[in-house]
């Protein structure tokens, strides 16, 4: 049976990752059953204004897994992101960022192998914020003030940083059963929990209780300014690490600049439900249509999306394949040559032809 899968092209250069990346993973042998969604700037008109359509979200509930190239965020439509409204209507809570050196990208150190799992619907994050001089702002100050005897002045802005025990239990479980099924040997919970005890020391009691369940993973523990100083010094130190919403998006991206930067930086965002896979980046409108952008971070994303589906082999066989054109270094795009005007720089498409000849060798 083929996999049912929903792909979302994204806008900016998204249509030609989707495309390349779409390309490999057929080659890899596993068969797919593409429900093709748009969404985005550019089908905004189409849907009276909307860059979300209901038929995209219907499509992910419905097939259980999406793989996405990146969506730019329209400026002046009420839409916060795209990406953050499609994580919230399917409650996708837990974020996984896998950085992870190849030999071939150009970076500071050469042995980093981290995932980073993130939180992704509570926390700072989750948008609840007033505005400095708003009536909001200030009934929600005077309470503040009243309840906790804090001083807040009054041109102050606030945000507000909700923490739950059942939101902190699942990402949590779900890091440490990724670590499992992935052969991991170590989960680091990240945290303020000396400074803010209701939330971030939430956090850490419910992630010790859940990790007592799981006595075959290491489980430790790090204050998250401690956590990115460790990182920089010894990455090697680290394997699995479960994050808050807004340490995770900062920790996850100064993991993915220890293995090179976000251009080989892809992502997997798991609820109960579904399952969607998208780079890191983002789309990058300047290199749209040009045939000039990497696809590596969406093909890697779509190795993700394999191993999600099972397809253990035809993940490890593509991630080698892609892994081999970037150390040959012959048949990558300009940003992994040794300069971004190097000739012989190939575009999106034939880096793509290079990982199917790599497939099939
Ligand atoms: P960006 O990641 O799109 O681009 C930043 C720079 O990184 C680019 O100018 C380019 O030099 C480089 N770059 C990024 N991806 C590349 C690739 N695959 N190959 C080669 N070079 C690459 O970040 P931005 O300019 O801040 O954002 C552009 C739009 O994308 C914004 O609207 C933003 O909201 C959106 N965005 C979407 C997602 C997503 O869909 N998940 C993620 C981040 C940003």
């Amino acid at each position: 049976m083929p996999h049912r899968v929903t792909l979302i092209p994204g806008d900016g250069i998204g249509p030609e990752l989707s495309t390349a990346t779409r390309r490999v993973l057929e080659a890899t042998g596993v068969e797919f059953d593409w429900d093709v969604r748009e969404a985005g700037a550019d089908v905004m008109a189409k849907h009276g204004g909307n860059p979300l359509p209901d038929s995209v979200i219907e499509s992910i509930a419905h097939t259980g897994v999406a793989i996405k190239g990146p969506i730019t965020t329209p400026v002046g439509t009420g839409f916060r992101s795209v990406n953050v409204a499609l994580r919230k209507a399917l409650d996708l809570f837990g974020q996984v960022r896998p950085c992870k050196s190849y030999t071939g990208v150009r970076s500071r150190y050469s042995d980093v192998d981290l995932v980073i799992v993130r939180e992704s619907t509570e926390d700072l994050y989750a948008g609840i914020e007033f505005e400095e001089g708003t009536e909001n702002c200030a009934v929600l100050r005077d309470t503040i003030q009243k309840l906790s005897g804090a001083v807040i002045r009054e041109d102050a802005g606030i945000s507000i940083k909700p923490i739950s025990i059942e939101g902190t239990r699942r990402v949590v479980q779900f890091a440490l059963d990724y670590a499992r099924r992935e052969g991991r040997r170590k989960v680091t919970v990240v945290h303020k929990a000396n400074i803010m005890k209701h939330t971030d020391g939430l956090w850490l009691r419910v992630a010790r209780e859940v990790a007592e369940g799981y006595t075959d993973i290491e489980f430790e523990d790090r204050i998250v300014d401690n956590m990115c100083m460790q990182l920089v010094q010894k990455p090697e130190l680290y394997d699995v690490m479960v994050c808050p919403n807004l340490y995770g998006d900062i920790v996850s991206d100064l993991a993915a600049g220890l293995v090179g930067g976000l251009g080989v930086a892809p992502g997997a965002n798991y609820g109960r439900a579904a399952a969607l896979f998208e780079p890191t980046h983002g789309s990058a409108p300047k290199y749209a249509g040009l045939n000039k952008a990497n696809p590596t971070a969406m093909m890697l994303s779509g190795v993700l999306m394999l191993r999600h589906l099972d397809e253990r082999d035809a993940a490890d066989r593509m991630e080698a394949a892609i892994a081999a054109v970037i150390a040959e270094g012959k048949n990558v795009t300009y940003d992994l040559k040794p300069r971004p005007d190097d000739p012989t720089a190939v575009g999106t498409s034939q880096f793509a032809d290079a990982v199917i000849a790599q497939l099939q060798a």
